[in-house]
């Protein structure tokens, strides 16, 4: 066995098989490459899902981890630190729509966070708890604990973890009229949408279904909250999605990219709902502590950066174009979508639920890709992938799907 055999069958024989990762050791990585223990090199169209967003070994995020690692690593949230403060400012600031915030460690934190203070809101309004549902879509994914699994509208991850806390309704995504009449009883106390479903199979919210939403919430006094994880920070080529749409959310969940790689997550909170959780209501003992806020910091200061904005939209115009001559060529896919670095790519029917397949054979073409769901493969590629990455991305792919079709 070689050493990167030897080191995958302790994944096998002693991880909880909950994964199903490529038969590969990943070892280091730079930029949009990364390498295996074997020493060969792979293009990274996935970025750890979307969460490296300035890929992999920056050396600003670099800088400001040792530099913090040398300082305070830690003290919860019983005292406050500087980088913690200078994150949720710039969060708030950045936003153009918060008045506070809170960090925790990672999307689902995120999300049962702003699950909790919209009950929590309602409840100080004097609605009864079964009046305290909240609204989400199918194909949604808001994360793994058991709320946000029952928030997650898709049967597939709630299967056998039932009983599911109560206080969830599903409507299709992007049907407003759904969405109007799940509302109409009144007990509806919050909205919580992707403004691009990312593991539902990257689909984009029509601009008026999410202005639609934002209407039906003002006239029945819910919240409306987006989830941003995989979404936001930059990657539709706003700093957030929202921004995009022009619709004013009145929470906001992120985590993925905040970190660039360093598990940190944080929820924004606008005028409505600000002073709803109060002292003791809610905590963490990891949440943004100082070595995670410290690199947060970083990945903000980047990701405000016009250049890197620039190059979202002349990457995204360059990913669109090769998948779109790929597929001229071998007609592989049903549909192209997405927002900015964030595209998913449908395949036709013929090829339903072979995403896994074609994955396989990217990895042996020396490309890192996802999928989302068994039929979409999905690109979510660092924000500051360059040109030559994206061509040698783009050419081992037409290779790998070259390979699938023999
Ligand atoms: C990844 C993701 C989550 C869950 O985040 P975790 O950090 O895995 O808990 C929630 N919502 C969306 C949209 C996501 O993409």
């Amino acid at each position: 066995m070689t050493d990167s055999q030897s080191l995958y069958s302790l994944f096998e024989q002693y991880c909880l098989p909950v994964y199903r990762p490529r038969r590969i050791v990943l070892e280091r990585g730079a930029g949009s490459r990364v390498f295996d223990t074997d020493g060969r090199d792979y293009v990274d169209f996935g970025a750890g899902i979307a969460v490296n967003a300035l890929g992999h070994a920056h050396p600003a995020l670099i800088e400001a981890l040792v530099a913090q690692a040398g300082r305070l690593w830690h003290t919860s949230n019983v005292f406050v630190s500087e980088p913690p403060l200078r994150l949720v400012e710039s969060l708030v600031g950045a936003s153009r729509f918060a008045e506070r915030a809170f960090l925790c460690n990672s999307g689902a934190e995120a999300n049962e966070a702003a699950i909790k203070l919209a009950r929590k809101r309602a409840a100080a309004q004097g609605r009864a708890p079964e009046h305290r549902v909240i609204l989400t879509f199918r194909g949604s994914f808001h994360g793994r604990t058991l709320a946000t699994v029952t928030a997650t509208a898709q049967p597939k991850y709630h299967e056998g973890f039932e009983p599911l806390p109560p206080g969830f309704r599903y409507v299709d995504f992007n049907d407003l009229t759904a969405a109007d009449e799940a509302m109409a009883a009144g007990d509806v106390c919050a909205v919580l949408v992707e403004p691009v479903q990312g593991e539902g199979g990257v689909m984009p919210a029509d601009g008026a279904f999410l202005h639609g939403l934002r209407a039906l919430c003002d006239q029945h006094g819910a919240l409306l909250m987006f989830d941003e994880i995989q979404c936001g920070l930059g990657r539709t080529g706003h700093l957030f999605a929202w921004h995009g749409y022009g619709v004013t959310p009145d929470v906001v969940t992120l985590a993925k990219a905040l970190g660039g790689g360093f598990p940190i997550g944080a929820m924004l909170v606008g005028a409505k709902a600000a002073d709803v959780m109060q002292f003791g209501a809610h905590g963490t003992t990891f949440g943004g502590n100082p070595l995670a806020a410290s690199v947060a910091n970083a990945v903000l200061r980047e990701l405000l950066s016009p250049a890197l904005h620039a190059n979202v939209q002349r990457q995204t115009q360059a990913l669109r174009d090769g998948i779109a001559s790929i597929d001229e060529e071998l007609g592989l896919f049903a549909d192209v979508r997405g927002r900015g670095l964030m595209i998913g790519a449908q395949l036709r029917q013929a090829h339903a639920g072979r995403a896994g397949d074609i994955l396989d054979r990217c990895v042996e073409h020396g490309l890192l890709m996802l999928q989302a769901g068994p039929d979409v493969l999905r690109f979510v590629p660092a924000l500051n992938i360059g040109d030559a990455d994206i061509d040698e991305g783009l050419a081992r792919l037409r290779a790998a799907l070259g390979a699938y079709l023999g």
